[in-house]
Parts: C-alpha cells; structure tokens; sequence
C-alpha cells in the first residue's frame, strides 16, 4: 500500500510522459534549430531495463498514464518491445504515444499489439509545400499514410497537435476542422511555447488561441465538451458531430494547478516542469545500484519541490532546452 505522489501544492501526479529519444526525424523550425546535430549519444539514453524499472517504481507510487514521446519516439530501436514491457506494468492502465507519424505506417500494427491504445500526432499544414517548410523537409504523404494506418490499426482517439502560427498556418485551422471532421480525429491546437531559441523566434508568430475559438465560431456552431483525459486542453464540440477541439493555451490561459505530470527525458532526467529548469537526474543514481526503497524516496522529495507553475509569459527567455530535450 502506498501513497499517492503529491507535492507541496496538493497535486497528484498520475501521468509520466516519457521521452525515448531527443533525437528526431524533422526539424520543425519553432523545436529545432535547422541542421542541429547536437543530440545526446544512445550511450545517455536510459535502456529499456532502466526505463521498465523507473516505470514500474512510479506505478507503484501511484502512477497510472506513460506517454512515449520525444524527440520522435518512433526513431528509438524496439519502440514496439519497450512499449509492450510497459503495458504489461501492474497498475498502468493507459499508455500513449506521441509521434511525428512520418515512420507510423510500418509500426502501428505493432504498435497496437503492444499496448498502445491513444496517439497524439503532430500536424501543423494540409499543405506539401508548406508542411515541408515548417517541418524541414518533411513529407506530408508519409504522414497522411501514417494517420490511415493508425485508424485502421484501431487506435482512439487519435488527436491532431496543430501548433498555430500567424501568418504560417494560421489560414488552416478551419481546413484542419473539416479534415477531422471527416476522419474522425480529435483536433487539438496549440499556441507556441518559448522554448529554447527556435521556441522564442516562434514567437513572432505567437497567436492567442482565445480569439481563434471566436473566430471558429463564425464559421462553426461550438457548444462546450469535456474529452476524458484531455489533460490541459480545453474542449469545445462542433454541435451535431463528435468531433471535439481542444485548446492548448499555456500562455493566453495556463492549467498549471491542475497539472499531473513529471516529464522522465531520455537521459534519464526527471523534469518536474516544461517551463522550468527543476530536476532530479535518474540514470547516476540508478547505475551507482540504488534500492527501490531510495529510488522512491528520491522521487517523492523532488516531485514534492514541483514548481507552482511556469513563466513563459513573465521570463520567455528562462527555458534555453529545446521541447526536444525535455520530451513535449
Ligand atoms: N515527435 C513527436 C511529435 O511530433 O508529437 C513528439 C515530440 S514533439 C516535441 C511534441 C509536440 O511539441 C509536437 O506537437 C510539437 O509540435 C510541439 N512543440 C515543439 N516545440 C514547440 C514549441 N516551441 N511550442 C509549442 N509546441 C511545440
């Protein structure tokens, strides 16, 4: 019997988001500096065995949700292995992935077997053209076909992640309902963070999402949705259809008091918060042999120092890591 993982201002953390790798297979300009190459070595990378146990010491503080991100998670050998080791975790109940999509077409058979049930997947343009610009050099059919092969694989919901840009792709949104609307995704959209440089000069593109919820609704008939386990987006429906649109607002509107999240990197750092540098470093303690009793100990003291909440607004330039880096 243990108790639930709390910290200092009375929140539970149930939810871990695990990066698998920094690494990634495009360089969207407001994550990744184009031809940046000064990614971690595998050698840094916590290996599967590492990551079961981490895992399995969280569920037993009370964990309940892993999200396998990135980087591209897709891009670490034996995502498939490591995701069934983790499905098969007494007391996770619901792993998730977040995924480019470029590489989903050859795993999402595998993917599923495995245990993965929810996917997350980026998609920023409709357009070749311009999802290759943003993306840097990325090609939108591989993604589409990733997207088919997801849905006939079996996954839901699958939610489209659409960081808005004015002036980039800000002439999409209504495009990006209406393909949901036909396939049935969810469509989640994000304002910009100032993460790293690439997150800051994005900034010049920063639109506040509340006044794209007034402008979908000249065009569509919104009325208010929860989505189960919707995290920190909020929701609104498209009245007579399922589809559901969430709104990621860290900036115009942050959720930091209903935050239930630590974010584990590839290198084994635990971060408590996307927008602040407070960490726990797991893989010194883990090769040095410490005991499961310690390890959680360790663990409770750092999530019980979480930080209230981020300061994109106040101090855009505090964060120099990359989303990359912590794992978005
Ligand atoms: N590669 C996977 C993917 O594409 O979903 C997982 C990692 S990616 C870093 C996770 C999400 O972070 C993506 O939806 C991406 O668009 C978003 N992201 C990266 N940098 C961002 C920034 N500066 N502001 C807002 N969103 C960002």
């Amino acid at each position: 019997m243990t108790t639930a993982l709390t910290d200092n201002f009375g929140r539970t953390i149930e939810y871990v988001r695990l990066s698998v790798t920094d690494r990634c297979d495009l360089r969207c300009h407001y994550c990744l500096p184009e031809g940046y190459r000064d990614f971690q070595e595998p050698a840094e990378w916590l290996t599967f065995d590492e990551i079961e146990r981490v895992l399995r010491v969280f569920a037993e503080l009370g964990v309940r949700r892993v999200r396998l991100t990135g980087g591209e998670p897709l891009t670490r050998r034996g995502l498939p292995e490591l995701a069934a080791r983790l499905s098969r975790l007494p007391g996770i109940e619901d792993l998730s992935l977040s995924t480019n999509a470029v590489q989903l077409k050859k795993f999402a058979g595998a993917l599923y077997r495995a245990g993965v049930r929810r996917l997350n997947i980026s998609l920023d343009s409709l357009r070749p053209d311009r999802f290759a610009a943003i993306t840097g050099g990325g090609h939108l059919g591989k993604v589409l076909d990733g997207l088919m092969a997801a849905k006939t694989a079996g996954f839901a919901p699958i939610k489209l992640n659409m960081v808005v840009m004015k002036g980039v792709n800000d002439d999409e949104i209504e495009g990006l309902v209406r393909f949901c609307l036909e396939h049935g995704f969810t469509l989640r959209l994000i304002e910009t963070m100032p993460m790293g440089a690439t997150g800051r000069a994005a900034a010049e593109h920063y639109l506040d999402l509340q006044e794209v919820r007034h402008r979908l609704a000249d065009t569509f008939e919104l009325v208010p949705a929860v989505m189960p386990g919707g995290g920190p987006a909020r929701y609104v429906q498209v009245a007579g259809t399922s589809l559901k649109i969430g709104f990621i607002t860290p900036l115009s509107q942050h959720f930091c008091e209903t935050c239930n999240r630590v974010r584990l990197a590839a290198d084994g750092t635990l971060y408590l918060c996307l927008g602040q540098d407070d960490k726990l470093e797991l893989r010194p303690l883990l090769r040095a042999g410490i005991r499961d009793g310690e390890l959680k100990s360790a663990i409770r003291a750092a999530v019980a120092h979480k930080p209230e909440r981020h300061e994109f607004r106040e101090q855009p330039g505090k964060i120099v890591r990359f989303m990359a880096r912590t794992g978005g």
